[in-house]
């Protein structure tokens, strides 16, 4: 029986008043997903007054729908990625993922985020013929100095029993990627910080030395330096376009006994591409997803949301005969790419915005880089790993 419709608010839940008046600070952050959230704690705690506005409820966008690995593995593995920018570039790109990982795990006990653990992360072949080009990756990963181990077959079974091909194992974490960026701004208010929710902004130009951001409802925010951490929706605050949408999908199973769960409650991924992965949540579900497709039309990607749960379903009985999935609930959401699988962390060359553009499945790590480039300049310190992901890979 079908007994309503639309979105539930947890009533209760803490919201946020939208702005009415004229605000001040020296850094306005637009947007309240993981991002902002990150890049707010961060200037908060380096002492510099921050705002931030969402134009609908923080950690309610893509940061809602995410499910939260956090690899320093890209999807583009090093060896491809040093082909296309240089070997050294991409050891500090990989490098900088590895530190941001460490970072917010010292920021989620510091705030007492209990969601982010500290997981191993397996990326298996997903055909025999990749073999090869994972023992590649191996070599070329140890000898630039990154922690990874080479499993062998009967290694690999003991966590999926039914891969008979060999794995990467590295380090990794799992968080909620909503609860955390929740939590993060409110450490930001009670530091002394602003954030208001349901305040849209609707124009943003240069006045003297900094921005005024006007918003839907008349309150304008004035500040020295303008952060624009919008995710998807940046598309059009941008001169050119930066990134490819597409849709993915996930399915998360009911709670189960914890004994029944994989070995270590590793993180797992494949090669392939589409790839699908596989983690734990704190509440014992198991969630799987992937199976992306290259568009974001929301109505298409959605059509399509039964025949990918139950492809999710067969690839999960394949891996782990044996394991019952029970689905709890599935969801489906649009995320961004880029060709080279790296973030744009830069500022805007027109008006001296900064965006902060985390991509692909590695988007959150890379929203904690850009929190902390951010962060350093505006204390004037230069960060040399900035003209990594600079905009002009693009333009
Ligand atoms: C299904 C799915 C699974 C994913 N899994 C992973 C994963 O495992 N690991 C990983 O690292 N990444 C993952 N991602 C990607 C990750 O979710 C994103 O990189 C991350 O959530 C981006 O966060 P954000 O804060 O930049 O953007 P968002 O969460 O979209 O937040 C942007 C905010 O800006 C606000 N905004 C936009 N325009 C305006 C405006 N004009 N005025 C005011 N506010 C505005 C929006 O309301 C929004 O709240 C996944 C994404 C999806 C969809």
């Amino acid at each position: 029986m079908d007994i309503g419709s639309g979105y539930v608010l947890a009533l209760g839940q803490q919201g946020r008043a939208s702005l009415r008046e004229d605000e001040h600070g020296d850094l306005l952050i637009v947007g309240g997903g993981i991002t902002g959230a990150l890049c707010a704690y961060a200037c908060m705690k380096a002492g510099i007054r921050v705002v931030v506005i969402d134009a609908s409820m923080s950690a309610f966008s893509s940061t809602r729908f995410s499910t939260g690995l956090l690899q320093y593995e890209l999807d583009m593995p090093l060896g491809p990625l040093a082909d296309m920018i240089g070997l050294d570039k991409a050891v500090r790109v990989w490098r900088r993922g590895q530190e941001a990982i460490g970072e917010m795990a010292r920021i989620a006990s510091e705030v007492g985020e209990a969601s982010l653990h500290v997981r191993t992360s397996i990326q298996f072949a997903s055909r025999p013929s990749h073999v090869e080009g994972l023992r590649r990756e191996h070599a070329l990963r140890v000898k630039n100095g990154f922690d990874v181990e080479l499993l062998d077959k009967s290694a690999v079974q003991r966590v999926l029993p039914a891969v008979r091909t060999c794995a990467l194992r590295s380090e990794g974490a799992e968080v909620d990627p909503a609860s955390f960026a929740k939590r993060l701004l409110d450490e930001v208010v009670k530091g002394g910080g602003k954030v208001y929710e349901h305040t849209e902004m609707v124009g943003w130009k240069r006045q003297g030395q900094g921005y005024v951001v006007t918003t839907r409802r008349g309150g304008a925010v004035h500040a020295s330096h303008l952060v624009m951490a919008t995710g998807y929706h940046s598309a059009s605050l941008l001169q050119r376009p930066v990134m490819d949408l597409a849709s993915t999908y996930v399915v998360a199973s009911q709670p189960m006994d914890p004994e029944a769960l994989w070995e270590g409650r590793s993180l797992i991924w494949e090669t392939g591409n589409p790839y699908i992965y596989l983690r734990t949540t704190s509440d014992h579900r198991m969630v799987i997803g992937g199976a992306d497709e290259p568009f974001r039309d929301p109505r298409r990607r959605d059509q399509l949301m039964q025949k990918k749960v139950r492809h999710l379903l067969k690839r999960f009985g394949q891996l782990m005969p044996g394991t019952e999935f029970v689905p709890a609930a599935t969801w489906c959401g649009t995320f961004g790419g880029t060709r080279d699988g790296l973030p744009y962390i830069d500022r805007d060359p027109g008006t001296g915005a900064w965006f902060i553009l985390g991509m692909g499945g590695n988007g959150i790590v890379f929203s904690q880089v850009g929190a902390r480039i951010v962060r350093d300049q505006l204390l004037g310190r230069v960060d040399p790993d900035a003209e990594l992901f600079r905009f002009e890979r693009a333009w």
